[in-house]
């Protein structure tokens, strides 16, 4: 088992926290942490803190020992609002379903899965088992329909006065949306406004009076249905459809196709299943949120509101680069097509649930990955500072053991490079990495995976044609001819020294001592031993090879360059 962490970061803090509040309203009994998330389309990368808040507090709990619930309150029983933009396999047609509960609606088209809230669901899950997340899932289908809130429904009617005053206190100010969770720019107010009922959230007055419960049609499955009237003893209700003109009569003591509206389905759910910790988005602080009305509501069901922390949003970058055939959402599941779990999960422990941070999928991946290999170096030397070592030791585990890790962890930026340049040519691509370290070569491809395969996938999708390296076919026979013999003679240099320092350290080396061999001074001279200009005649040095080698400015860092064009391409292309 993993070792706990307890009070070196914020999710420590938290468990104490939580199983403190725990003990005092269950004593003895596991701790329930919760999520909700609502299948209406792709779920967006950015709703993955909604997990991944809860996941990390359960997993230090769990550390530590005790019994913990992650409930993921799967929202396919609300209705489905409209037609996302960019789905494959969907078109116009689907706008018929709007207003049926989620699991109601086909599937896309070519799908695995026998409806809508299925099909996002099983990618969220994969990529939530992929990031090693425990939790039980919930389908709020499932709940409703075989009649397990049945009580809690009837309980809410029964008091639907109370809770009526209760939302009353807010109903003049602007009502906000249902959990939002995620960072509202233009590409992503699509994806918004499939997920939370946000217009019908706290139940309507109908000519019933107020009424928190809202039936699915029996004809046509929609929820455009208004309750006519409704018989306390007998629990009758009635209710006709706007949609189709169906109208029925049903006893709700025995009826199962309907549900609490959303302000108080949520705090009647907290109350069912004990939930003591369930955060939710920046907004909720807003009054009349409705995690505030909740917490008013959730005493009518005999509960009490969960701690609920608000998290930031999480931005994305590089997104503009990303294809469009799915809306330009992200999920998770793209996320860790570029990123190994580590490196996704330690973005979210590293940073309080207040703080913002953006997930990349531009160059900043490789600083991140630097960044994340240096804190992984210093945790193994032990020389890394507590709460550092902590979210190391979030991102690299759970309770339940160690994530399947690479077993040769090489920098991101050189896998990167390497698979650029050698465009899928996997024999290439294992020459080139063989040749990192000589002394001590990697043999098979599979040893750099499968980090190297996301650096590749980051590489094939994420980079944009021009950023791309292709290597000259032919020398630039021109800019060769131009060349002044001070250039000359640093070619000279270089490629005198190539077979001898054929490997990572070795061109490292080569690359920045030609410059100061030129100018008198030692390969191996420190920069304080040199004079300033140096560093400009380094470099023009670079900015020539570069010239030489890939006709631009810039590029792949050299010695990997170098490593991966070839010592016999290189001498062509330099001149030789
Ligand atoms: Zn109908």
């Amino acid at each position: 088992m993993a070792q706990s962490t307890e009070t070196t970061d914020w999710v420590s803090r938290f468990a104490d926290e939580v199983i403190e509040e725990s003990e005092r309203r269950a004593p003895g009994k596991p701790v329930v942490v919760a999520s909700g998330l609502s299948p209406s389309g792709p779920i967006h990368l950015g709703n993955l803190r909604e997990v991944m808040t809860p996941h990390l507090v359960a997993d230090e709990i769990r550390r530590r020992g005790r019994r913990v619930r992650h409930l993921i309150s799967w929202d396919d029983y609300d209705r489905f609002r409209k037609v996302p933009q960019g789905i494959d396999g969907v078109d116009g047609s689907w706008a018929e379903h709007i207003g049926k509960p989620l699991t109601s609606v086909p599937a896309p088209r070519g799908s695995a899965h026998p409806n809508w809230s299925e099909h996002f669901k099983a990618a969220m899950t994969e990529a939530l088992a992929g990031l090693g997340v425990e939790f039980d899932g919930i389908s709020q289908t499932a709940q409703y329909t075989s009649g397990v809130y049945r009580e809690q429904i009837l309980h809410a009617i029964r008091h639907r006065g109370e809770i009526d005053a209760i939302l009353d206190q807010y109903r003049t100010k602007k009502a906000p949306a249902k959990k939002p969770q995620k960072p509202l720019d233009e590409a992503e107010l699509e994806a918004a406004e499939g997920s939370g009922a946000a217009a019908e959230d706290d139940g309507s007055s109908g000519t019933a009076g107020y009424f928190p419960y809202k039936p699915y049609c029996g004809n046509c499955e929609k929820d455009l249905t208004t309750v006519t009237s409704y018989v306390d003893d007998t629990t009758e209700l009635s209710y006709t459809c706007t949609a189709c003109g169906f109208a029925e009569t049903v006893r709700l003591n025995e009826f199962n196709r309907g549900k609490l509206v959303w302000k108080v389905d949520w705090p009647m759910r907290w109350a069912y299943e004990g939930v003591v910790f369930e955060p939710s988005g920046v907004d909720h602080s807003s009054p009349g949120s409705s995690f505030q009305v909740g917490g008013q509501i959730v005493g009518i069901f005999g509960g009490k509101q969960p701690i609920g922390p608000m998290y930031a949003f999480v931005g994305i970058s590089g997104m503009a680069k990303m294809s469009s055939s799915k809306g330009g959402v992200p999920t998770p599941g793209d996320a860790l097509k570029i990123m190994e779990p580590q490196l996704l999960r330690w973005l979210y422990a590293r940073r309080r649930p207040n703080q913002s941070f953006k997930i990349a999928f531009d160059q900043e991946i490789q600083r991140l990955y630097d960044e994340w290999d240096k804190l992984d170096a210093k945790v193994a030397e032990g020389s890394a500072l507590p709460a550092d070592v902590a979210a190391h030791s979030r991102a690299v585990g759970t309770a339940g053991g160690e994530l399947p890790r690479t077993p040769r962890p090489l920098p991101y930026r050189t896998l990167a490079s390497v698979a650029d340049i050698t465009a899928g040519h996997e024999d290439q691509a294992l020459r080139i990495l063989g040749e990192l370290d000589p002394e001590n070569p990697i043999t098979t491809l599979d040893e750099a995976r499968p980090r190297y395969d996301r650096a590749e996938a980051w590489i094939n999708h994420h980079v944009p044609a021009d950023q791309r390296t292709v290597v000259r076919e032919e020398p630039d026979a021109e800019l060769l001819k131009s060349l002044d013999e001070a250039s000359r003679q640093s070619l000279r240099l270089l490629l005198d020294g190539l077979a001898e320092n054929w490997s990572l350290d070795g061109l490292t080396h080569l690359v920045y001592g030609v410059p100061k061999v030129q100018a008198g001074f030692p390969a191996d001279a420190t920069p304080k031993e040199l004079p300033p200009e140096i560093k400009t005649a380094q470099r023009t040095f670079f900015a020539l090879l570069y010239h030489l080698l890939v006709g631009r400015d810039t590029g792949p860092r050299l010695p990997t360059l170098l490593l991966a064009v070839g010592q016999d391409r290189v001498r062509t292309l330099l001149g030789e």
